[in-house]
């Protein structure tokens, strides 16, 4: 592993918006108090942002309500609402290399995957939902009687949407478009860590026209502005993503006022390479399915489930492309791998590879802090990894790959199944019965064939078991902003 140094480098982005944005406008947090969030790369702080509180989140809620209740975002034509959307998407797209740049410098990502993988799912993710905006319909059902009787389909109202640092603008979008599109009106909280890309596109809301007030962004910390954005009596939904941990905290506290709630959380995902498919494929898309994001994805396929005869042959292939992986500055467009996103979690990856080595697995590569500045850590890969080891059961969101042994097809799926998660799975075979037996049979939300982490904001993305509750993207993804409204007239003379 080498720090690149004769590559193209793109130049740090500036800095435009470390405030609280509330009805269209940008204010100091109530309490004057602010955070820093760091570059992980150099450990150096890039800004000072506000940090919100209650008072604050009861402000940006009212704004929301207010834009929502007698506000023209609900009432205004649908077409036109979608037709916001889209110029939202197109002021995203005009600046996307520096929210490319900006995402890479809050997070610590590859600028390569911030441009070519964050900001076209960005963009599309907005086009696509700008486009359902005038599709939302309801039905005509014939019931007993001499009634017509027909639904609407209706905004849900304020929603409250928190997200983590993982893909920050990525999570904006998810959260953002399917909330437009049906006519909510929003308070988002960003995650601590990664607030800058968020607040830069909730200006760019207001420069594409859409209304002050129908988007609120409150920067701040968990359970503060967290929390008091899940209590708020004047929000109607909750669309969360993170640790399920903090999900549970949620769903207590939105039972108190019946809000909604969809989550979106973590993973301990089995990715199934059979001895059948074809290795080269398998290995790559294995290798990327686990190390893509620094290994910072839900989907991450952690538990690498490898048939006996390959297994020797797969682990000394990925073991090699570990040692040729570039790390080094994510602002380098050469760079393969950037920091963890803080140190807590560098520390956190680093406490699971020592219970990897104390409970007895093979160290291959990788295993430690990759240089003294930043939260790097190197690619690590463990084998002879058993079912019961913490870093088989545990989601170390982190670069950290276990490969496990299988010998006999039938256990596989028991084996895969055998997690409190189910966010994802893939299988790598050229056996088409085995293919679809896998897909048929693992509780998972998302199944790859022959792939890994290919995403389309048309597909709906979710989790089974404590992975998740309800479905973002695609059709699916606007239930959860949508309430069902049925309309009886009686057509009796
Ligand atoms: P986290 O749950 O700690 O934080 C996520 C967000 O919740 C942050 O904005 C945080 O400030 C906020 N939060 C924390 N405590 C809160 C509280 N008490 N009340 C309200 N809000 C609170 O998670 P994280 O460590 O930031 O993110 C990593 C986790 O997210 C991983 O487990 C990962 O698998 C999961 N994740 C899931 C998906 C998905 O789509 N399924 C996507 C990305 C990340």
């Amino acid at each position: 592993m080498a720090t690149i140094t004769d590559s193209i480098t793109i130049a740090a982005p500036q800095v435009r918006h470390t405030q609280c944005f509330i009805d269209g406008k940008w204010v100091d947090a109530s309490s004057g108090k602010t955070f820093e969030t760091l570059n992980p790369a150099t450990e150096e702080v890039i800004a000072e942002v506000a940090e919100g509180d209650a008072a604050d989140i009861d402000a940006a809620v009212k704004a929301a309500r207010r834009a929502f209740d007698g506000g023209p975002w609900r009432t205004m034509d649908a077409r036109d609402r979608g037709a916001l959307i889209y110029k939202l998407a197109e002021l995203i797209e005009q600046e996307k290399e520096a929210l490319a740049a900006l995402e890479t410098l809050d997070n610590g990502k590859p600028i390569k995957d911030a441009l070519n993988a964050d900001l076209p799912l960005v963009i599309d993710c907005l086009k696509y939902y700008a486009g359902w905006a005038d599709k939302i319909q309801g039905a005509t059902i014939p019931i007993r009687g001499d009634y017509f009787c027909y639904t609407r389909r209706e905004p849900v109202g304020v929603v409250g949407q928190i997200i983590p640092w993982n893909f920050p603008m990525l999570m904006t979008a998810w959260k953002w478009g399917p909330a437009l599109a049906s006519g909510c009106t929003i308070v988002m909280k960003p995650a601590e860590q990664t607030p800058l890309t968020c607040l830069r596109m909730a200006q760019l809301a207001k420069e594409a026209g859409i209304p002050d007030g129908v988007i609120n962004v409150v920067p701040g910390f968990g359970p503060t502005a967290g929390g008091s954005l899940v209590a708020h009596p004047g929000v109607d939904k909750i669309a969360f993503t993170g640790e399920h941990t903090t999900a549970q905290i949620i769903m207590k506290s939105a039972a108190d006022t019946m809000k909604r709630v969809t989550f979106e959380l973590g993973g301990k995902s089995p990715n199934v390479v059979f001895a059948d498919a074809d290795l080269d494929a398998a290995i790559a898309g294995s290798h990327f399915g686990l190390y893509f994001n620094q290994g910072q994805c839900c989907t991450a396929g952690s538990r690498v489930f490898v048939e006996d005869s390959i297994y020797d042959e797969f682990c000394k292939r990925v073991a090699g492309m570990n040692h040729d992986r570039k790390l080094g500055n994510p602002l380098d467009m050469a760079t393969e791998q950037g920091p963890q996103v803080d140190q807590r979690q560098m520390e956190k990856i680093l406490s699971y590879v020592d219970l990897g080595k104390q409970q007895g697995a093979k160290l291959l590569s990788g295993g430690n802090r990759f240089g003294d500045k930043g939260f790097y850590v190197e690619p690590t890969l463990f084998a002879d990894v058993t079912d019961d080891m913490k870093i088989a059961t545990d989601e170390i969101f982190g670069p950290v790959m276990s490969v496990l042994r299988f010998k006999d097809q039938d256990e596989i799926i028991q084996r895969a199944n055998n997690t409190f998660y189910g966010l994802a799975a893939a299988v790598w075979t050229q056996d088409v019965k085995k293919a679809h037996r896998f897909a048929a049979e693992v509780r998972a939300g998302t199944v790859w064939v022959n792939c890994y982490d290919v995403f389309d904001t048309a597909a709906p993305f979710g989790g089974f078991k404590m992975s998740g509750l309800g479905r973002e993207l695609g059709a699916a993804g606007l239930d959860a902003y949508l309430e069902n409204k049925t309309v009886t007239v009686n057509l009796a003379e």
